[in-house]
């Protein structure tokens, strides 16, 4: 991935010189799915995503890899068993990003599960997804479920349901599967807006394009257009003409993140509420995240906001569950809404459409894959693929299921070595060894490279080695890419963004070329930014 702008331009020159066997547009984790599963069968691939890579739904999710306990109720067997099976393969191939976490599914007196039908949907849950062993659901009475969490409404409690499932930094996953593409010879690009499909005769023959850093356009050129931008795929269908009544039903989800003293819960709950739906509160890196709601959403799909009736809705949630707990707006330290583009069903309320996935192919040959959840990323690319190798008269099999993403191991079991590996360099270093975790949750094996970094260009904060990493490997073209997206800071350790932003601008400065004016500019937008997170909307 390119972090100069000469670079930037070799690859816009690349892109518009040669023709592609697949064109990509939409830089989510749905996009990111495809371009590794076609360039691993040795198609040629080009994506173009206009934004941040990620900065669509997939930075904006619950950041669980999971089968999705929910879809039970709503009988959609399919989905639990082929997202519950495929959250083992994220974990094998990405350990660092993929890991397992418990979950404790707490039953009240009046709540809508009961023990019975609990214990039966939890066991259909892991025999679905094929969970064995020491990781099969537990049904704990009422005294174990409160040794395990204290915090819950004590009187009400009757039991728990514990099961497992995986948590995730869904942005991260997004980046490492296009950098795995990108390794394998995919060329991809962000801030690069697929403005308008071009035809051949009446078949789509690519888009398009214009650098939004520059607002210069070219076309590039594809045997196939995939459509892959999630909120946005009926514009393009529009454009197409090929928009008929599947369409996109956006509902906008919320999620609040508080210091952990305020919700000290010892793990991951799932509890449910009083109108039927089931919240998450997750516990991370000394915060804890809780969320979600699911409204109808018509607005900005690029910039969708908190409003105070999700905050509201979300606290009363928690204190009600939690009766010691008593959250309140100023203790929300950040947040971040993300939009769920679902399939249209008539008459249906947000929670009850569907959370599968389909692929629709147009008169003019664009395929867009629409729906579905990050978990079964892998799975829609490999039916777009499939898709087109029918499409092409061609097998090539698909080789994602063993691919493992880039700052992988080979097994997971060599993660908690690494991580002492890791932890004994920080300390010989005189860094605190306590980062270990942070920076092998995040960038696996590639913590070496980092590392190397700091040492090599001696530096006086990590974190400007990571800016090094980010801006040289990962497509970062601004502080909020690298605070939000490389790094998730700007929702889990908000209160050192503004220092560590002063520390970073050195190196955006000498490897981007920023002059003064730019430095002040991006100083700005990041205190904006801040301020936004926690400023909600009516
Ligand atoms: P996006 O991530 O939105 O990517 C589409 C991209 O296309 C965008 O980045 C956009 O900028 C780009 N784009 C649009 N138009 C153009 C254009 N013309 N040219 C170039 N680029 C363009 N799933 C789970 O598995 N686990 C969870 O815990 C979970 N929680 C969720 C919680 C919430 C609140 C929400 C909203 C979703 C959740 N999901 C979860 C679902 C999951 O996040 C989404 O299914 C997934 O991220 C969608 O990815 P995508 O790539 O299809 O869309």
């Amino acid at each position: 991935m390119p972090y100069n702008s000469t670079q930037r331009q070799d690859i816009v020159n690349k892109l518009a010189q040669s023709k592609y066997d697949i064109l990509v547009i939409g830089g989510g984790i749905t996009g990111a799915g495809i371009a590794l599963d076609a360039v691993t069968r040795g198609f040629s691939v080009a994506l173009v995503e206009m934004q941040d890579f990620a900065a669509g739904t997939s930075s904006r999710s619950t950041k669980l890899v999971h089968g999705g306990l929910r879809y039970l109720k709503n009988f959609e067997f399919d989905i639990v068993r082929e997202t519950g099976l495929e959250r083992a393969v994220a974990y094998r191939n990405a350990p660092h990003l993929v890991r397992p976490e418990k979950m404790l599914l707490p039953l009240t007196e009046n709540g809508s599960y009961g023990k019975w039908s609990t214990s039966f949907g939890l066991w259909l849950y892991d025999v679905l997804a094929g969970v064995k062993g020491q990781d099969k659901r537990k049904m704990l009475n009422r005294k174990q479920t409160l040794e395990r969490e204290p915090l819950l409404r004590d009187e009400e409690i009757i039991g728990s349901g514990y099961y497992a499932e995986y948590r995730t930094d869904d942005a991260r996953l997004t980046i490492e599967v296009l950098k795995t593409a990108s390794a394998k010879g995919a060329i991809v690009l962000n801030y690069l807006k697929a403005d308008e499909l071009t035809y051949e005769g009446d078949k789509v023959s690519g888009a398009n394009c214009i650098d939004v850093l520059n607002n210069e356009t070219f076309d590039i050129q594809a045997d196939y257009v995939v459509n892959a931008t999630g909120p946005w795929v009926d514009m393009l269908r529009s454009q197409d003409v090929s928009l008929n009544e599947k369409r996109i039903h956006l509902t906008k989800g919320v999620h609040l993140v508080v210091a952990h003293e305020k919700l000290p819960i010892g793990q991951s709950i799932y509890f449910d509420v009083a109108d039927g739906r089931m919240i998450f509160a997750i516990p991370r890196e000394g915060k804890t995240y809780i969320g979600t709601t699911d409204t109808n959403y018509r607005g900005d799909k690029a910039n969708p906001q908190v409003t105070k009736e999700d905050v509201t809705y979300l606290i009363d949630a928690v204190n009600e569950m939690f009766p010691s707990v008593t959250l309140q707006k100023e203790d929300i330290e950040s947040s971040w809404a993300g939009l769920r583009p679902l399939i249209h069903e008539e008459g249906k309320d947000p929670s009850e459409i569907s959370r599968g996935d389909e692929v629709f192919e147009s008169e003019s040959g664009l395929i867009t894959i629409a729906g579905g959840k990050l978990t079964g990323y892998r799975l829609m690319a490999k039916k777009v693929m499939r898709l087109i190798c029918d499409r092409k008269r061609i097998t090539r099999k698909c080789r994602t299921r063993r691919t493992r993403l880039t700052g992988g191991f080979q097994k997971p079991k060599e993660l908690p070595v690494y991580l002492k590996e890791v932890e004994k360099k920080l300390k010989e270093a005189n860094l605190d060894d306590s980062k270990a975790f942070y920076l092998v949750h995040r960038y696996g094996k590639q913590t070496d490279e980092i590392l190397h970094i700091y040492k090599e260009k001696n530096l006086d904060h990590l974190v400007q080695a990571e800016a090094y990493f980010s801006i040289q490997y990962e497509g970062v073209v601004c502080l909020e890419d690298f605070f939000s997206r490389r790094t998730s800071k700007l929702l889990f350790d908000i209160s050192h963004v503004m220092e560590e932003s002063d520390q970073v601008m050195s190196v955006f400065e000498e490897l981007l070329g920023w002059n003064k004016g730019r430095s002040e500019e991006e100083a700005t937008k990041m205190k904006r930014l801040l301020n936004e997170l926690i400023s909600f909307e009516q």
